[in-house]
Protein backbone atom coordinates (compact mmCIF):
# COMPACT_ATOMS: atom_id res chain seq x y z
CA UNK A 1 0.00 0.00 0.00
CA UNK A 2 1.46 3.03 -1.10
CA UNK A 3 0.98 5.61 1.48
CA UNK A 4 2.74 9.71 1.19
CA UNK A 5 2.96 12.71 2.97
CA UNK A 6 0.33 15.22 2.09
CA UNK A 7 1.50 18.45 2.99
CA UNK A 8 -2.40 19.83 2.98
CA UNK A 9 -2.95 17.53 5.68
CA UNK A 10 0.32 17.23 6.88
CA UNK A 11 -0.01 13.63 7.41
CA UNK A 12 1.39 9.93 5.80
CA UNK A 13 -1.74 9.03 4.12
CA UNK A 14 -2.88 5.97 1.72
CA UNK A 15 -2.45 6.80 -1.73
CA UNK A 16 -5.16 5.66 -4.27
CA UNK A 17 -5.87 8.10 -7.41
CA UNK A 18 -9.20 9.66 -8.04
CA UNK A 19 -10.26 7.31 -11.31
CA UNK A 20 -8.40 3.53 -10.46
CA UNK A 21 -5.07 2.65 -12.06
CA UNK A 22 -4.64 6.66 -13.34
CA UNK A 23 -2.74 8.78 -11.62
CA UNK A 24 -2.76 12.64 -12.89
CA UNK A 25 0.21 14.51 -11.64
CA UNK A 26 1.86 17.58 -12.47
CA UNK A 27 4.82 19.59 -11.40
CA UNK A 28 5.63 22.83 -11.91
CA UNK A 29 8.20 23.77 -14.06
CA UNK A 30 10.83 26.46 -14.73
CA UNK A 31 10.69 29.82 -15.67
CA UNK A 32 13.03 29.16 -18.60
CA UNK A 33 15.77 32.42 -18.32
CA UNK A 34 18.54 30.40 -17.83
CA UNK A 35 20.19 26.89 -16.99
CA UNK A 36 19.04 25.05 -14.33
CA UNK A 37 21.41 24.45 -11.31
CA UNK A 38 21.17 21.10 -9.46
CA UNK A 39 19.14 22.53 -7.16
CA UNK A 40 16.64 22.22 -10.08
CA UNK A 41 17.97 19.21 -10.76
CA UNK A 42 17.18 17.41 -7.37
CA UNK A 43 13.48 18.24 -7.87
CA UNK A 44 12.91 17.50 -11.40
CA UNK A 45 14.88 13.72 -10.85
CA UNK A 46 12.67 13.63 -7.71
CA UNK A 47 9.95 13.57 -9.65
CA UNK A 48 10.85 11.49 -12.52
CA UNK A 49 11.66 8.56 -9.86
CA UNK A 50 8.16 9.06 -8.36
CA UNK A 51 6.44 8.96 -11.51
CA UNK A 52 8.48 5.74 -12.51
CA UNK A 53 7.96 4.26 -9.45
CA UNK A 54 4.27 4.96 -9.77
CA UNK A 55 4.42 2.94 -13.37
CA UNK A 56 6.27 0.08 -11.84
CA UNK A 57 3.58 0.01 -9.59
CA UNK A 58 1.09 -0.40 -12.11
CA UNK A 59 -0.84 3.49 -12.72
CA UNK A 60 -0.66 4.97 -15.97
CA UNK A 61 0.96 8.17 -15.23
CA UNK A 62 0.04 11.59 -16.87
CA UNK A 63 2.54 13.42 -16.05
CA UNK A 64 2.55 17.26 -17.00
CA UNK A 65 5.30 19.64 -16.61
CA UNK A 66 4.75 23.15 -17.62
CA UNK A 67 7.02 25.59 -18.98
CA UNK A 68 6.88 29.43 -17.77
CA UNK A 69 7.90 31.65 -20.67
CA UNK A 70 6.73 34.55 -19.98
CA UNK A 71 7.82 36.65 -16.86
CA UNK A 72 9.66 39.45 -15.82
CA UNK A 73 13.14 37.76 -15.59
CA UNK A 74 12.56 36.48 -18.80
CA UNK A 75 11.99 40.57 -20.31
CA UNK A 76 14.63 41.30 -18.37
CA UNK A 77 17.24 38.46 -19.68
CA UNK A 78 16.08 39.39 -23.24
CA UNK A 79 16.95 43.02 -22.48
CA UNK A 80 20.54 41.56 -21.41
CA UNK A 81 20.83 39.41 -23.89
CA UNK A 82 19.00 41.43 -27.13
CA UNK A 83 17.02 39.18 -28.28
CA UNK A 84 13.13 38.93 -28.11
CA UNK A 85 11.57 37.34 -25.01
CA UNK A 86 10.40 34.94 -26.76
CA UNK A 87 13.57 33.76 -28.57
CA UNK A 88 15.08 33.57 -24.39
CA UNK A 89 12.26 31.49 -23.66
CA UNK A 90 13.25 29.00 -26.71
CA UNK A 91 16.62 28.89 -26.26
CA UNK A 92 16.36 27.84 -22.32
CA UNK A 93 13.38 25.64 -23.11
CA UNK A 94 15.84 23.32 -25.40
CA UNK A 95 18.81 24.08 -23.03
CA UNK A 96 16.16 22.64 -20.12
CA UNK A 97 15.45 19.75 -22.65
CA UNK A 98 19.65 19.13 -23.06
CA UNK A 99 20.37 19.12 -19.17
CA UNK A 100 17.10 16.59 -18.44
CA UNK A 101 18.10 14.21 -21.13
CA UNK A 102 21.53 14.14 -19.67
CA UNK A 103 20.41 13.91 -16.38
CA UNK A 104 18.41 10.98 -17.52
CA UNK A 105 14.84 11.65 -16.70
CA UNK A 106 12.23 10.71 -18.32
CA UNK A 107 10.30 12.70 -20.61
CA UNK A 108 6.78 14.13 -18.91
CA UNK A 109 3.46 13.25 -21.38
CA UNK A 110 2.97 16.92 -21.94
CA UNK A 111 4.63 20.35 -21.56
CA UNK A 112 2.58 22.94 -22.13
CA UNK A 113 3.64 26.42 -22.40
CA UNK A 114 2.00 29.46 -20.74
CA UNK A 115 1.87 31.33 -23.66
CA UNK A 116 0.40 28.42 -25.96
CA UNK A 117 -2.39 29.12 -22.91
CA UNK A 118 -3.81 32.37 -22.38
CA UNK A 119 -7.41 32.82 -24.02
CA UNK A 120 -7.66 29.55 -20.67
CA UNK A 121 -6.10 32.17 -18.42
CA UNK A 122 -7.97 34.95 -19.64
CA UNK A 123 -11.66 33.11 -19.67
CA UNK A 124 -10.01 31.57 -15.85
CA UNK A 125 -9.55 35.15 -14.57
CA UNK A 126 -13.22 36.62 -16.38
CA UNK A 127 -15.09 33.75 -14.25
CA UNK A 128 -13.15 34.66 -10.84
CA UNK A 129 -14.51 38.63 -11.75
CA UNK A 130 -17.50 37.30 -12.33
CA UNK A 131 -17.74 35.74 -8.82
CA UNK A 132 -16.47 38.65 -7.12
CA UNK A 133 -12.85 36.63 -6.42
CA UNK A 134 -11.38 38.97 -8.48
CA UNK A 135 -11.34 43.20 -9.17
CA UNK A 136 -9.76 44.75 -12.05
CA UNK A 137 -7.68 48.22 -11.57
CA UNK A 138 -5.89 50.28 -13.99
CA UNK A 139 -5.73 47.11 -16.43
CA UNK A 140 -4.88 44.60 -14.03
CA UNK A 141 -6.54 42.03 -12.11
CA UNK A 142 -6.09 41.01 -8.41
CA UNK A 143 -7.36 38.06 -6.64
CA UNK A 144 -9.64 39.02 -3.72
CA UNK A 145 -7.85 36.60 -0.50
CA UNK A 146 -10.35 37.89 1.48
CA UNK A 147 -13.50 36.30 0.27
CA UNK A 148 -12.04 33.16 -0.87
CA UNK A 149 -12.15 31.08 2.96
CA UNK A 150 -9.49 28.58 2.77
CA UNK A 151 -6.83 30.63 1.78
CA UNK A 152 -3.74 29.61 4.59
CA UNK A 153 -5.09 26.12 4.42
CA UNK A 154 -1.62 24.43 2.97
CA UNK A 155 0.72 26.45 3.62
CA UNK A 156 -0.54 28.05 7.08
CA UNK A 157 0.02 31.66 6.07
CA UNK A 158 -1.95 34.54 4.67
CA UNK A 159 0.77 37.42 3.46
CA UNK A 160 3.64 37.19 2.20
CA UNK A 161 5.11 39.52 5.04
CA UNK A 162 4.49 36.83 7.91
CA UNK A 163 8.64 35.89 7.76
CA UNK A 164 9.99 38.57 6.59
CA UNK A 165 8.48 40.72 9.49
CA UNK A 166 7.90 44.35 7.70
CA UNK A 167 5.76 45.05 4.89
CA UNK A 168 7.68 45.90 2.01
CA UNK A 169 6.11 47.48 -1.43
CA UNK A 170 2.26 47.34 -0.64
CA UNK A 171 0.39 48.79 -3.94
CA UNK A 172 -2.34 51.08 -2.80
CA UNK A 173 -4.44 50.12 -5.77
CA UNK A 174 -5.32 46.68 -3.98
CA UNK A 175 -7.79 46.16 -1.67
CA UNK A 176 -5.56 44.27 0.68
CA UNK A 177 -1.57 43.73 1.15
CA UNK A 178 -2.41 40.13 0.43
CA UNK A 179 -4.04 40.22 -2.82
CA UNK A 180 -2.28 38.64 -5.65
CA UNK A 181 -1.94 40.04 -9.62
CA UNK A 182 -4.06 37.48 -11.91
CA UNK A 183 -3.31 39.72 -14.92
CA UNK A 184 -0.46 42.66 -15.03
CA UNK A 185 -1.37 45.65 -17.73
CA UNK A 186 0.98 46.19 -21.00
CA UNK A 187 3.99 48.25 -20.40
CA UNK A 188 5.52 49.52 -23.11
CA UNK A 189 7.64 47.20 -25.35
CA UNK A 190 6.55 44.47 -23.72
CA UNK A 191 4.99 40.83 -24.83
CA UNK A 192 0.87 41.34 -24.29
CA UNK A 193 -2.14 39.46 -24.92
CA UNK A 194 -5.77 41.16 -25.56
CA UNK A 195 -8.02 40.96 -23.10
CA UNK A 196 -11.15 42.28 -21.53
CA UNK A 197 -8.98 44.90 -19.46
CA UNK A 198 -6.73 45.70 -22.20
CA UNK A 199 -3.70 44.60 -23.25
CA UNK A 200 -1.35 42.78 -20.82
CA UNK A 201 -0.17 39.08 -19.58
CA UNK A 202 -1.10 36.58 -17.22
CA UNK A 203 0.91 36.59 -13.80
CA UNK A 204 2.75 33.20 -12.76
CA UNK A 205 0.47 31.88 -10.04
CA UNK A 206 -2.82 31.80 -12.65
CA UNK A 207 -0.66 29.74 -15.49
CA UNK A 208 -0.61 26.79 -13.39
CA UNK A 209 -4.29 26.49 -12.34
CA UNK A 210 -5.56 27.18 -15.97
CA UNK A 211 -3.26 24.27 -17.42
CA UNK A 212 -3.93 21.85 -15.21
CA UNK A 213 -7.82 22.61 -15.63
CA UNK A 214 -7.33 22.68 -19.08
CA UNK A 215 -5.33 19.44 -19.46
CA UNK A 216 -6.25 17.32 -16.72
CA UNK A 217 -9.59 18.62 -15.05
CA UNK A 218 -10.90 20.42 -11.87
CA UNK A 219 -9.25 17.70 -9.45
CA UNK A 220 -5.82 15.73 -10.14
CA UNK A 221 -3.91 13.37 -8.04
CA UNK A 222 -0.64 15.05 -7.45
CA UNK A 223 0.71 18.45 -7.42
CA UNK A 224 4.37 18.97 -6.95
CA UNK A 225 6.79 21.23 -6.88
CA UNK A 226 10.20 22.65 -4.43
CA UNK A 227 9.25 23.18 -1.52
CA UNK A 228 9.56 27.36 -1.88
CA UNK A 229 6.63 27.15 -4.27
CA UNK A 230 4.02 26.23 -1.38
CA UNK A 231 3.89 29.64 -0.39
CA UNK A 232 2.42 31.96 -2.26
CA UNK A 233 2.17 29.89 -5.65
CA UNK A 234 0.73 26.56 -4.50
CA UNK A 235 -1.53 28.49 -2.32
CA UNK A 236 -2.26 30.95 -4.82
CA UNK A 237 -3.47 28.19 -7.02
CA UNK A 238 -5.71 26.04 -4.83
CA UNK A 239 -7.44 30.12 -4.08
CA UNK A 240 -7.93 30.68 -7.89
CA UNK A 241 -8.79 26.90 -8.97
CA UNK A 242 -10.79 26.07 -6.10
CA UNK A 243 -12.51 29.24 -5.86
CA UNK A 244 -13.55 28.81 -9.73
CA UNK A 245 -14.79 25.33 -9.99
CA UNK A 246 -15.92 24.78 -5.99
CA UNK A 247 -14.11 20.92 -6.39
CA UNK A 248 -10.89 20.38 -4.90
CA UNK A 249 -8.29 21.07 -6.51
CA UNK A 250 -5.16 19.00 -5.56
CA UNK A 251 -5.62 15.58 -3.19
CA UNK A 252 -1.93 15.15 -2.77
CA UNK A 253 0.29 18.15 -1.98
CA UNK A 254 3.82 17.04 -2.29
CA UNK A 255 7.48 19.35 -2.15
CA UNK A 256 10.99 18.55 -2.25
CA UNK A 257 13.30 19.87 0.12
CA UNK A 258 15.95 22.57 -0.81
CA UNK A 259 19.59 21.30 -2.32
CA UNK A 260 22.02 23.52 -0.32
CA UNK A 261 24.93 24.67 -0.80
CA UNK A 262 27.01 26.02 2.25
CA UNK A 263 24.03 26.18 4.41
CA UNK A 264 21.91 27.98 2.17
CA UNK A 265 19.23 27.12 -0.59
CA UNK A 266 21.32 27.12 -4.04
CA UNK A 267 19.32 29.61 -6.27
CA UNK A 268 20.04 32.10 -8.97
CA UNK A 269 19.55 34.63 -6.64
CA UNK A 270 21.93 34.34 -3.87
CA UNK A 271 24.64 33.61 -7.12
CA UNK A 272 25.30 30.26 -5.25
CA UNK A 273 24.40 28.10 -8.10
CA UNK A 274 25.67 24.86 -9.70
CA UNK A 275 24.32 24.16 -13.45
CA UNK A 276 23.28 21.17 -13.97
CA UNK A 277 25.32 21.16 -17.42
CA UNK A 278 28.61 22.03 -15.30
CA UNK A 279 27.80 19.11 -12.90
CA UNK A 280 27.19 16.53 -15.21
CA UNK A 281 30.65 16.80 -16.78
CA UNK A 282 32.05 16.83 -13.74
CA UNK A 283 30.65 13.84 -11.97
CA UNK A 284 28.14 12.29 -14.52
CA UNK A 285 23.92 11.63 -14.60
CA UNK A 286 24.73 8.60 -12.44
CA UNK A 287 26.64 9.60 -10.00
CA UNK A 288 24.40 12.98 -9.61
CA UNK A 289 21.28 10.34 -8.81
CA UNK A 290 22.73 8.00 -6.50
CA UNK A 291 23.86 11.47 -4.26
CA UNK A 292 20.50 12.81 -4.74
CA UNK A 293 18.34 9.66 -3.73
CA UNK A 294 20.40 8.52 -0.90
CA UNK A 295 18.63 11.42 0.83
CA UNK A 296 14.70 11.47 0.95
CA UNK A 297 12.85 13.86 -0.83
CA UNK A 298 11.87 15.47 2.48
CA UNK A 299 15.19 16.21 3.92
CA UNK A 300 17.64 19.20 2.60
CA UNK A 301 21.11 17.79 1.32
CA UNK A 302 23.96 20.10 1.33
CA UNK A 303 25.97 19.99 -1.83
CA UNK A 304 29.31 18.38 -1.86
CA UNK A 305 32.22 17.15 -4.39
CA UNK A 306 33.48 14.56 -1.83
CA UNK A 307 30.09 13.67 -0.92
CA UNK A 308 28.62 12.75 -4.58
CA UNK A 309 32.21 11.00 -5.48
CA UNK A 310 31.67 8.97 -1.71
CA UNK A 311 28.30 7.95 -3.27
CA UNK A 312 29.19 7.08 -6.38
CA UNK A 313 32.17 5.13 -5.04
CA UNK A 314 30.00 3.02 -3.39
CA UNK A 315 27.97 2.09 -5.87
CA UNK A 316 30.46 1.44 -8.37
CA UNK A 317 31.88 -1.41 -5.50
CA UNK A 318 28.19 -2.72 -4.86
CA UNK A 319 28.36 -3.01 -9.33
CA UNK A 320 31.48 -4.54 -9.10
CA UNK A 321 30.81 -7.35 -6.19
CA UNK A 322 27.30 -8.05 -8.12
CA UNK A 323 29.64 -8.73 -11.39
CA UNK A 324 32.73 -10.92 -9.64
CA UNK A 325 29.63 -13.21 -7.67
CA UNK A 326 27.75 -13.65 -10.81
CA UNK A 327 30.24 -15.30 -12.14
CA UNK A 328 33.11 -17.21 -11.65
CA UNK A 329 33.20 -21.09 -11.52
CA UNK A 330 30.08 -22.77 -10.82
CA UNK A 331 30.01 -24.10 -6.41
CA UNK A 332 28.70 -26.69 -5.13
CA UNK A 333 25.40 -24.85 -4.33
CA UNK A 334 25.94 -24.92 -0.59
CA UNK A 335 23.39 -21.84 0.70
CA UNK A 336 20.79 -21.77 -2.23
CA UNK A 337 17.91 -21.96 -0.34
CA UNK A 338 18.78 -18.44 1.55
CA UNK A 339 19.86 -17.23 -2.58
CA UNK A 340 16.18 -18.35 -3.15
CA UNK A 341 14.57 -16.31 0.22
CA UNK A 342 16.41 -13.22 -1.24
CA UNK A 343 15.36 -13.49 -4.72
CA UNK A 344 11.72 -14.01 -3.29
CA UNK A 345 11.84 -10.99 -0.86
CA UNK A 346 13.14 -8.57 -2.97
CA UNK A 347 10.83 -6.97 -5.11
CA UNK A 348 8.15 -6.84 -1.95
CA UNK A 349 11.30 -5.19 0.32
CA UNK A 350 12.11 -2.87 -2.73
CA UNK A 351 8.22 -1.95 -2.79
CA UNK A 352 8.21 -1.73 0.88
CA UNK A 353 10.61 0.82 1.12
CA UNK A 354 9.08 2.95 -1.99
CA UNK A 355 5.25 2.67 -0.57
CA UNK A 356 6.47 4.48 2.33
CA UNK A 357 6.66 7.90 0.92
CA UNK A 358 9.10 6.79 -2.15
CA UNK A 359 11.47 5.93 0.81
CA UNK A 360 14.68 5.89 -2.17
CA UNK A 361 17.45 6.15 0.80
CA UNK A 362 15.87 2.77 2.20
CA UNK A 363 15.20 1.05 -0.95
CA UNK A 364 18.99 1.83 -1.67
CA UNK A 365 20.06 0.77 1.31
CA UNK A 366 18.59 -2.87 0.34
CA UNK A 367 20.43 -3.15 -2.37
CA UNK A 368 23.46 -3.10 -0.33
CA UNK A 369 22.10 -5.35 1.98
CA UNK A 370 21.52 -8.16 -0.88
CA UNK A 371 24.57 -7.28 -2.36
CA UNK A 372 26.34 -7.93 0.89
CA UNK A 373 24.25 -11.17 1.67
CA UNK A 374 25.06 -12.69 -1.68
CA UNK A 375 28.45 -12.04 -1.38
CA UNK A 376 28.63 -14.02 1.53
CA UNK A 377 26.57 -17.14 0.22
CA UNK A 378 28.48 -17.26 -2.84
CA UNK A 379 31.75 -17.20 -1.00
CA UNK A 380 30.47 -20.10 1.45
CA UNK A 381 29.32 -22.22 -1.54
CA UNK A 382 26.07 -20.82 -3.41
CA UNK A 383 25.69 -21.51 -7.23
CA UNK A 384 26.47 -19.07 -9.57
CA UNK A 385 23.82 -19.47 -11.80
CA UNK A 386 20.93 -18.23 -8.72
CA UNK A 387 22.80 -15.82 -7.78
CA UNK A 388 23.33 -14.75 -11.30
CA UNK A 389 19.18 -14.67 -11.28
CA UNK A 390 19.22 -12.72 -7.98
CA UNK A 391 21.26 -10.11 -9.36
CA UNK A 392 19.56 -9.30 -12.27
CA UNK A 393 16.07 -9.08 -10.46
CA UNK A 394 18.36 -6.32 -8.37
CA UNK A 395 19.38 -4.64 -11.98
CA UNK A 396 15.66 -4.54 -12.65
CA UNK A 397 14.29 -2.62 -9.88
CA UNK A 398 17.43 -0.37 -10.00
CA UNK A 399 16.38 0.51 -13.18
CA UNK A 400 12.70 1.20 -11.28
CA UNK A 401 14.22 4.05 -9.97
CA UNK A 402 17.23 5.36 -12.80
CA UNK A 403 20.35 3.48 -11.15
CA UNK A 404 22.65 1.50 -13.17
CA UNK A 405 23.54 -1.57 -11.39
CA UNK A 406 25.01 -3.19 -14.67
CA UNK A 407 28.22 -4.89 -14.51
CA UNK A 408 31.22 -1.85 -14.71
CA UNK A 409 33.52 -1.40 -17.18
CA UNK A 410 37.19 -2.38 -17.06
CA UNK A 411 38.03 1.46 -17.19
CA UNK A 412 35.60 2.14 -14.13
CA UNK A 413 37.55 -0.71 -12.64
CA UNK A 414 41.15 0.39 -13.25
CA UNK A 415 40.28 3.72 -12.27
CA UNK A 416 38.31 3.00 -9.30
CA UNK A 417 40.92 0.24 -7.35
CA UNK A 418 44.01 1.80 -6.08
CA UNK A 419 44.91 -1.22 -4.73
CA UNK A 420 44.69 -3.67 -7.53
CA UNK A 421 46.78 -0.73 -9.36
CA UNK A 422 49.45 -0.95 -6.70
CA UNK A 423 49.56 -4.61 -5.91
CA UNK A 424 50.04 -5.04 -10.52
CA UNK A 425 52.74 -2.69 -9.81
CA UNK A 426 54.33 -4.40 -7.36
CA UNK A 427 53.92 -7.56 -9.35
CA UNK A 428 55.84 -6.21 -12.37
CA UNK A 429 58.68 -4.61 -10.24
CA UNK A 430 59.13 -8.01 -9.01
CA UNK A 431 59.53 -9.18 -12.20
CA UNK A 432 62.14 -6.71 -13.52
CA UNK A 433 64.05 -8.08 -10.75
CA UNK A 434 63.70 -11.36 -11.26
CA UNK A 435 64.92 -11.07 -15.07
CA UNK A 436 67.70 -8.68 -13.78
CA UNK A 437 69.19 -11.85 -12.28
CA UNK A 438 68.17 -14.04 -15.05
CA UNK A 439 65.67 -16.06 -12.91
CA UNK A 440 63.24 -16.27 -16.15
CA UNK A 441 61.46 -19.07 -14.36
CA UNK A 442 60.08 -16.45 -11.92
CA UNK A 443 59.48 -14.02 -14.58
CA UNK A 444 57.52 -16.38 -16.43
CA UNK A 445 55.56 -17.16 -13.23
CA UNK A 446 54.65 -13.83 -12.77
CA UNK A 447 53.50 -13.13 -16.53
CA UNK A 448 51.76 -16.38 -16.98
CA UNK A 449 49.97 -15.91 -13.15
CA UNK A 450 48.63 -12.21 -14.26
CA UNK A 451 47.50 -13.05 -17.92
CA UNK A 452 45.13 -15.96 -16.06
CA UNK A 453 44.12 -13.76 -13.91
CA UNK A 454 43.31 -11.49 -16.96
CA UNK A 455 45.63 -9.03 -16.98
CA UNK A 456 48.57 -8.79 -19.66
CA UNK A 457 52.07 -7.25 -19.28
CA UNK A 458 53.82 -5.42 -22.30
CA UNK A 459 57.33 -4.94 -22.12
CA UNK A 460 58.11 -1.46 -23.82
CA UNK A 461 61.13 -0.86 -25.75
CA UNK A 462 62.85 1.32 -23.29
CA UNK A 463 62.65 -1.66 -21.34
CA UNK A 464 59.82 -1.35 -18.82
CA UNK A 465 57.00 -3.19 -18.95
CA UNK A 466 53.12 -2.18 -18.72
CA UNK A 467 50.32 -3.83 -17.77
CA UNK A 468 46.47 -4.16 -19.35
CA UNK A 469 42.72 -5.51 -18.04
CA UNK A 470 42.52 -8.21 -20.99
CA UNK A 471 38.79 -6.61 -21.33
CA UNK A 472 37.06 -10.19 -20.65
CA UNK A 473 36.99 -10.25 -16.88
CA UNK A 474 33.66 -7.40 -16.68
CA UNK A 475 32.98 -7.03 -19.77
P1 LIG B 1 12.28 27.80 -10.55
O1 LIG B 1 12.66 27.83 -12.02
O2 LIG B 1 13.12 28.67 -9.70
O3 LIG B 1 10.79 28.01 -10.35
O4 LIG B 1 12.60 26.33 -10.02
C1 LIG B 1 12.12 25.15 -10.64
C2 LIG B 1 11.89 24.10 -9.59
O5 LIG B 1 13.08 23.83 -8.84
C3 LIG B 1 10.82 24.49 -8.56
O6 LIG B 1 10.04 23.37 -8.25
C4 LIG B 1 11.65 24.93 -7.36
O7 LIG B 1 10.93 24.74 -6.18
C5 LIG B 1 12.81 23.96 -7.44
N1 LIG B 1 14.02 24.46 -6.76
C6 LIG B 1 14.58 25.71 -6.86
N2 LIG B 1 15.70 25.81 -6.10
C7 LIG B 1 15.86 24.60 -5.49
C8 LIG B 1 16.85 24.06 -4.58
N3 LIG B 1 17.90 24.76 -4.17
N4 LIG B 1 16.69 22.78 -4.18
C9 LIG B 1 15.64 22.03 -4.63
N5 LIG B 1 14.70 22.47 -5.47
C10 LIG B 1 14.79 23.74 -5.91
ZN1 LIG C 1 2.84 26.14 -10.57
Amino acid sequence: MLRLTNNLTRQKEEFQPLEPGKVKMYVCGPTVYGLLHIGNGRTFMFWDVARRYLEHRGYEVMYVQNFTDIDDKIINRAAEEGISAADVAEKYTLAYFEDMDGLGLRRATHYPRATDHVEHMVAHIQGLVDKGLAYPVDGDVYYRVARFEGYGKLSGRKTEDNEAGARVDVDKRKEDASDFALWKAAKPGEPAWESPWGKGRPGWHIECSAMVRDLMGDTIDIHAGGVDLKFPHHENEIAQSEGLTEQPFVRFWMHTAFLNFELVKMSKSVGNIKTVRDMLQAFGAQALRIFFLQTHYSQELTFSEEAIKAAEAGWLKLRKTLARIEQGPEALGTGDDEVRALQAGLVEAFNTAMDDDFNTPAAIAQFFETGDALRRLRAKGASAVLVADVVARMRELADVVGLDLSAPDVADVELGDELTTGLLDTLVSIRAEAKATKNWALADKVRNDLKALGVQLVDQKDGSTSWEIIPRVLA
